[in-house]
C-alpha cells in the first residue's frame, strides 16, 4: 500500500522522514516555505569569496551516536573539524569550555587537575541539591565568579531573561573539564560537510518518490489530502497561533568581509556587556582543509522573534510552560498527524537529535502500518 505522505519542512528532521519513507515506497510531498532547503542549516559558497557560509549561524556536526554518525557520512563525506570556541570577558582573551587553563587563567594560578577540581568544588554551592533554573546549575557547578565572567551577560543577551528563568538543561549542554582538552563538545564523533549542509539534505531529497515544494508552506486546511502528515514548522503556527504565540529568539547577523584572517578562531564569544553580540563567526576556519586569502566574518546579535522572523531557539522556562503545554495537549488530540523536529516539538535540538528522532519517526509509523495491514 503507498500512501500519500505530506511533510512540512525541508531540514534534516523533514528530509530524512522524506528519505526513509520514500524508499518504503510512499509518495511523498515536502512543502517546504523558504526558497531553500536545509533549514537552518542551510550553507552555500559567498559569491565573492568563494567561502562557505552558514547562512543561520555556526552549525558544527557532533554525536556520541555511532548510527547517526555513520548515517551523515553515508549522505556526504565528513572533514574532521573540532569546535575550539574562545571567549572574551573582562577584557581578556579565555578558552571555552571552562577547562584548566580558563580556571587557571581566570584565578591566575597553576593548579593540577585535582588541586583546580577541589578549588571549584570550595567555590561551587554546595547546597543546591537539585538546580531548578541555569543560574542556580551555574552556582552549583562553578560558582559566582565563573558565573559572572562566562555566562550571565551571555545568557541574557542570547535569551533577554534572567537566567534564574531558564532551565537548568541549557547550562547541561557545555562540558566543565578538569583538563586541557578544549573541544567545545564531549561527543566522539565531531566533523564538517566538505561541501556544507545543503548536498547532505538534497542527497535526501533525490528521490523519485519524492516531490519538493519550495516557496510552499503547508497549513492545517491541506491535511487531508495526505494520509499521513509530518510536521516540523513551528507547533503554534500549525494551530495558527490561536491559543497565542510561543516565544523564539532570533538571530540577526551582521556580515563583514576583511583580507587575511580576523579573529584567527571559528567562533570567539563575547561573555560580558562589551559588545552586544553574543558571538563573532568566522566562517573560513570552519574549513580549514580550504584556504582563502579574505575572510567573511558574522556578529550575531540576539532578539525576541515575531511571527514574520526566523525562529531559532525556542525559549522554553524553568517554571512556567503553560501555553506550550496546551499546544502539546491539542496536537495529542489530532490524528494522522506527527510533529517533529526542533520547531515541531519547540526543543532545543543539536542537529544529531533531530536526525535520530526522525528515523525512529519514520521507523514508528512504517511498523504501525505494516500492523496494520497484517490485522
Ligand atoms: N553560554 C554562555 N556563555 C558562552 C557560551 C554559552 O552563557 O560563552 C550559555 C548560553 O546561555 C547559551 C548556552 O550556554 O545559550 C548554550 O551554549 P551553546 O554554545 O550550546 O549555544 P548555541 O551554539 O546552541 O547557540
Amino acid at each position: 500500500m503507498n500512501l500519500k505522505i505530506g511533510i512540512a519542512g525541508a531540514g534534516f528532521s523533514g528530509a530524512v522522514i522524506a528519505n526513509e519513507l520514500a524508499k518504503a515506497g510512499h509518495q511523498i510531498t515536502v512543502f517546504e516555505p523558504r526558497k531553500h532547503i536545509a533549514g537552518n542549516c542551510y550553507s552555500s559558497r559567498d559569491d565573492e569569496s568563494n567561502i562557505m557560509q552558514h547562512h543561520f549561524g555556526p552549525h558544527i556536526f557532533h554525536t556520541d551516536k555511532a548510527h547517526i554518525w555513520e548515517y551523515v557520512t553515508r549522505l556526504g563525506q565528513m572533514m574532521p573539524f573540532t569546535n575550539r570556541v574562545k571567549a572574551m570577558s573582562q577584557g581578556q582573551v579565555y578558552s571555552l569550555p571552562i577547562n584548566l587553563h580558563t580556571i587557571n587563567q581566570f584565578f591566575n594560578a597553576q593548579m593540577s587537575p585535582s588541586e583546580a577540581k577541589e578549588f571549584i568544588a570550595c567555590k561551587a554551592d554546595s547546597s543546591i541539591k537539585q538546580p531548578q533554573n541555569f543560574e542556580e546549575q551555574a552556582h552549583k557547578l562553578i560558582g559566582e565568579q565563573l558565573y559572572q565572567a562566562f555566562f550571565k551577560d551571555y545568557t541574557i543577551k542570547q535569551w533577554g531573561r534572567s537566567p534564574d528563568t531558564l532551565p537548568a538543561s541549557i547550562l547541561k549542554r557545555l562540558p566543565v573539564r578538569f583538563n586541557y582538552d578544549d573541544n567545545y563538545f564531549n561527543h566522539p564523533f565531531q566533523g564538517m560537510p566538505i561541501e556544507g549542509y545543503t548536498p547532505l539534505i538534497q542527497k535526501l531529497l533525490d528521490h523519485p518518490n519524492i516531490t519538493l515544494r519550495l516557496n510552499s508552506t503547508f497549513d492545517a486546511t491541506m491535511k487531508n489530502q495526505y494520509a499521513h502528515v509530518f510536521f516540523s514548522g513551528p507547533l503554534d503556527a500549525y494551530f495558527d497561533y490561536k491559543l497565542g504565540k510561543l516565544p523564539y529568539r532570533t538571530l540577526d547577523f551582521h556580515k563583514e568581509v576583511h583580507e587575511g584572517d580576523y579573529q584567527g578562531n571559528a567562533v570567539v564569544n563575547y561573555c560580558d556587556n562589551s559588545q552586544a553580540y553574543t558571538r563573532i563567526s568566522e566562517h573560513k576556519h570552519f574549513t580549514p582543509w580550504e584556504s582563502h586569502s579574505s575572510t567573511v566574518i558574522f556578529k550575531e546579535y540576539s532578539r525576541e522573534a515575531t511571527a514574520e522572523d526566523t525562529p531559532y531557539y525556542p525559549v522554553r522556562l524553568s517554571d512556567d510552560n503553560t501555553l506550550l503545554d496546551q499546544y502539546v495537549e491539542l496536537a495529542k488530540q489530532q490524528k494522522n498527524i506527527t510533529f517533529v523536529g526542533r520547531l515541531g516539538t519547540y526543543r532545543y535540538l543539536d542537529m544529531d537529535t533531530s536526525i535520530d528522532e526522525a528515523l525512529t519517526a519514520s521507523k514508528l509509523f512504517l511498523e504501525a502500518l505494516s500492523t496494520q495491514k497484517t490485522m
